[in-house]
């Protein structure tokens, strides 16, 4: 039996595209933890309340789900790069058939294939 899997001219770009994902995403987390209030020096609550009203829906539990989603985002990220070094990228977690190429140029970190993502919901 023949593994299947993307040939190196296809996994090439997408790696490429995953680091370049990744430092984002660590640059984004950088970001996050300046933001939250809980975090860093503690400004005056009430600094400039009237105006302010956008920066104050900054608050930690906000900060604390956008830190969770760039979290998920780099597990996801290194995830996928193990499995293009395993050379099982692509392949569906469920069924082992390859993922649709026009799914994973829209996010190539999916481990699932359109079916058995569609059974999932
Ligand atoms: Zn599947």
């Amino acid at each position: 039996m023949r593994p299947i899997s993307f040939p190196a001219n296809v996994l090439e770009p997408v790696k490429k595209f995953l680091l370049k994902k990744q430092e984002k995403l660590k640059q984004r987390k950088l970001e996050l933890e300046a933001e939250d209030p809980f975090v860093g020096d503690n400004r005056l609550p009430n600094h400039a309340a009237s105006d302010s009203g956008a920066v104050e829906e900054v608050s930690h539990d906000r900060v604390a789900a956008l830190k969770w989603e760039v979290d998920k985002g780099l597990i996801n990220i290194r995830k996928t790069l193990t499995r293009i070094k395993l050379g099982n990228y692509g392949l569906c977690e469920n069924c082992g058939r390859l993922i649709d190429t026009d799914r994973l140029a829209i996010d190539p970190t999916a481990t699932l294939c359109v079916e058995c993502s569609g059974k999932k919901k």
